[in-house]
């Protein structure tokens, strides 16, 4: 086996991981503490290409595999370390463009997806909602078939680009007696249609520069034209793609992360003396380097093992939550240590290995938690 990436590959990172330096780490600490998007940023990405990776070439994108959608967002968050950025440009990615581009119509596609490759419009996707995360099936928005349109009813939260999105693709149930693989429809909600608002913009822990907001449907009139895939199948079918992509690829940004960070502790431990020596001298932090170096290499390997199965059509289930459930966790342990090996000044956003512990704590929740990750594996475990 060889787990080396191609030439092309590392030509495409290292490219994106150039773009990020020069365009996306300057500022980046103002923005966090702003709590900001930048709009002329997202402009900047997606001029250089970023947009519309994994989008089909007829439609606008560049036709990009998992694997290289992942290797493009792993780059971004090393060069830039703006995970808010990466937040938003994943979930535009993998939960915005793909459930189109997997499930939409071709008018839908022509509609929607040269528009998002070229990131002149945003993707948004909702199905949580404020009592119901984990678990999707217990949503309450409902969408009612009154002649020629739906008729969509509901609240869903924590959605990442919903007051950016031109469009968002939202999840309702549509027949409140049938079995869960039939009682949800996915539909694509427009900005601007009446009754659709932005209800709440929500602060938060980390990823500050990705704007997270509630989104209210109230009696929404929604035409039989943007329903998203098959009535009836969207929590089997669009919601689990939403999540297969979220678990194999947009994890990449969280290693992106920890090998930014790894690589700046190093240097922190060479340059930074206690007690007349370097710190990097000392047994402790010499172990806390080598923990985080393990798990960066393990972290990298489960994320892109899922994606090249996925790339390949192979069975992927267990190897996506592990993947997702061990980044996410290893994310959270290495961004502790980077703040511990930086002492009182890792405690300060300055040295932004702080903002990289807030920002790291999210992927052990979004995309389906770490607890939700060990319950699928070891329900694929136990049978
Ligand atoms: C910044 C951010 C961005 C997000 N972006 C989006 C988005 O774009 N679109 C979208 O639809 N959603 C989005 N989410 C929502 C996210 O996917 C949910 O927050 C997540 O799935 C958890 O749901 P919950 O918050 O309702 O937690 P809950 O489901 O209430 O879970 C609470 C706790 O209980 C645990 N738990 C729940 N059920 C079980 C169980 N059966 N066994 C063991 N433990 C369990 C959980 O692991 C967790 O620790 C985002 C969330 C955040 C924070």
């Amino acid at each position: 086996m060889d787990l080396r990436l191609t030439e092309e590959q590392e030509a495409f990172a290292a490219s994106v991981r150039a773009f990020a330096h020069e365009h996306v780490e300057p500022g980046v600490l103002e923005r966090d503490r702003a709590g900001r998007w930048d709009p002329e940023l997202w402009r900047e990405v997606a001029a250089f290409g970023l947009a519309g990776l994994p989008v089909p070439e007829e439609y606008g994108g560049s036709g990009a595999d998992v694997l290289t959608t992942g290797l493009a967002l792993e780059a971004l968050a090393y060069g830039g370390r703006d995970a808010g950025l990466n937040l938003s440009l994943g979930a535009h990615l993998t939960i915005g463009c793909m459930p189109i581009a997997l499930h939409g119509t071709d008018e839908q596609k022509q509609q929607w997806l040269p528009r998002m490759a070229s990131g002149a419009s945003i993707g948004a996707f909702a199905i949580t909602e404020p009592e119901a995360g984990s678990d999707t099936a217990g949503m309450k928005t409902s969408a009612r078939r009154e002649g020629d349109t739906w008729v969509l009813n509901g609240t869903k939260t924590f959605i990442t680009n919903g007051g950016l999105a031109d469009v968002v693709t939202v999840v309702a149930r549509t027949d409140p007696d049938a079995p869960d693989g039939q009682a949800f429809t996915a539909f694509l909600v427009e900005a601007g249609w009446n009754g659709f608002s932005v209800s709440r913009e929500l602060k938060k822990l980390g990823n500050r520069t990705s704007p997270t907001v509630e989104l209210s449907f109230s009696d929404v009139e929604v035409p039989e034209t943007a329903v998203l895939g098959d009535p009836g199948t969207a929590l089997w079918a669009v919601g689990f793609e939403c999540f297969d992509w979220e678990r194999t690829c947009m994890i990449a940004s969280a290693v992106g992360g920890m090998h930014r960070d790894l690589d700046e502790c190093v240097r922190y431990a060479k340059d930074r003396e206690a007690f007349g020596k370097p710190i990097g001298t000392f047994g402790a932090i010499q172990h806390k380097l080598a923990q985080m170096r393990i798990r960066l290499e393990n972290a990298r390997n489960l994320q892109r093992q899922a994606a090249w199965r996925k790339d390949h059509g192979l069975e992927h289930q267990i190897e996506a939550s592990m993947a997702k459930a061990y980044v996410g966790e290893a994310a959270v342990a290495s961004a502790l240590d980077a703040v511990q090996i930086h002492g009182g000044w890792g405690y300060l956003d300055e040295f932004h290995v702080e903002r990289s512990l807030r920002d790291a704590k999210l992927a052990t929740i979004g995309g389906g938690t770490t607890e939700i990750q060990e319950l699928l594996i070891s329900r694929m475990l136990l049978g």
